[in-house]
């Protein structure tokens, strides 16, 4: 084992020398992630786009652009953050039930890939700002399939009592309304169903919902140039180090096999979590060891407003002591400094012994961590450091 490198595999004399909080990424796991993106989608008319919002660290996009990645995006900010990293305005898709007028103007005007179109006054929105500047811009529109992803009911997006996308019954209507708009092309459908989606039941359901439409407007003549189904894929967040990949293998050919494309029709996919998700950890410092009547807490330098996951979603994040090398264990519930109740990374978790000044990992936060931090309570927002061996 290399020395630099501590039992967890992390180079300590690095971690040691940044102030915390911070996160720290792992390329050799980012790298090998999109290296397996692209042996999977080499020789298909098959594009990725990575969903920005999950991570717009500008060094996370560098890493993304130079794969040959597109990119999705949800507001005129990450359109911006995607054209300064290079990424090719034609491989941009752009998401969001509230595109302001602004958003549009910047998105057509830059000729992006895809509008993903989410209610009728958006599609008269986009046509009326495309004829304005003269342009005719590429749509698809966002289909809200009714599936139930059987994940956290604040990530699913695809049933009918959610906000996003267009529900089946409206859909014909659409349709037939994008044909007859003069500044909108219609290149395709959209899904996106939800997210740390880890069985493939959802999306088998996904493709079978999507074939139908296939086959239907094919019958009507219409045939479409792209299918984009979306994200959502999950990641292993209980166990970093056995699964540091997602299962990317089984997610594609889930789509490749299910699937009825006709001949050229391209197969578009929007990965957030699964690309960035395990190459991020959160490094914080233990300030106080404190005991309760019945609880003991290890009140840590990083807080919700670093790491939003746990208190937004009751997420799980797997939590190492870094520094301590004692056999003896103790239960501690790892808590931030930040004045609400929820903001605590873990419950009744298993620590060695841990003291003041102990530096502590918090596992599987590359993706919607860095990116959702906020400055609540006047708090710094946390930097970064990149590494790879
Ligand atoms: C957030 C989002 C994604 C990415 O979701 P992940 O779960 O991070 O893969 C893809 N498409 C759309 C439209 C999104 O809003």
């Amino acid at each position: 084992m290399d020395k630099r490198v501590n039992h967890h595999g992390f180079p300590m004399e690095i971690l040691q020398q940044t102030p915390t909080p911070f996160y720290y990424y792992d390329l050799d796991v980012l790298r090998k992630t999109l290296d397996e993106i692209n042996r999977l989608t080499a020789d298909e008319c098959c594009l990725v786009h990575y969903a920005v919002k999950a991570n717009g660290n500008p060094h996370i996009l560098k890493e993304i652009k130079s794969h040959g990645l597109g990119a999705d995006l949800v507001s005129g900010g990450e359109i911006k953050a995607a054209l300064e990293a290079g990424i090719p305005a034609s491989m941009m898709t752009y998401s969001g039930v509230g595109k302001t007028d602004w958003e549009i103007r910047l998105g057509v005007e830059n000729e992006i890939g895809c509008f993903n179109v989410e209610s009728i006054p958006e599609l008269e929105v986009i046509n009326e700002i495309a004829g304005l500047m003269d342009k005719t811009a590429n749509i698809a529109i966002r289909v809200n399939p009714d599936i139930d992803a059987h994940t956290h009911k604040y990530i699913t997006t695809g049933t009918a009592d959610n906000k996003f996308g267009i529900c089946l019954e409206d859909l014909e209507q659409v349709i037939t309304l994008a044909m007859k708009l003069p500044h909108v092309h219609l290149k395709g459908l959209h899904f996106h169903i939800g997210s740390q989606i880890v069985e493939m039941k959802p999306y088998e359901m996904l493709c079978d919902a999507a074939n139908k439409l296939i086959d239907n407007y094919e019958r009507q003549g219409i045939n479409f140039e792209t299918i984009n189904m979306g994200g959502g894929l999950g990641i292993d967040y209980g166990h970093p180090d056995e699964h540091p990949l997602p299962e990317l293998e089984r997610f594609i050919n889930t789509f490749k096999q299910r699937l009825n494309l006709r001949a050229g029709q391209q197969l578009h996919f929007e990965l957030g979590r699964s690309i960035v998700g395990q190459c991020g950890t959160l490094i914080c410092r233990v300030l106080y060891v404190k005991e309760n009547r019945n609880k003991r807490f290890v009140i840590v330098d990083a807080g919700m407003t670093d790491l939003i996951r746990p208190a937004l979603y009751e997420a799980h994040h797997l939590v190492h002591n870094l520094t301590s090398r004692q056999d003896e264990v103790e239960t501690y519930d790892v808590v931030g400094p930040v004045c609400e109740s929820t903001d605590v990374f873990a419950h009744d978790c298993r620590l060695p012994i841990t003291r003041r000044g102990d530096l502590i990992a918090i596992r599987s936060a590359g993706a919607y961590g860095e990116s959702m931090a906020s400055t609540y309570n006047m708090r710094a927002l946390p930097l970064s450091i990149f590494h790879s061996r």
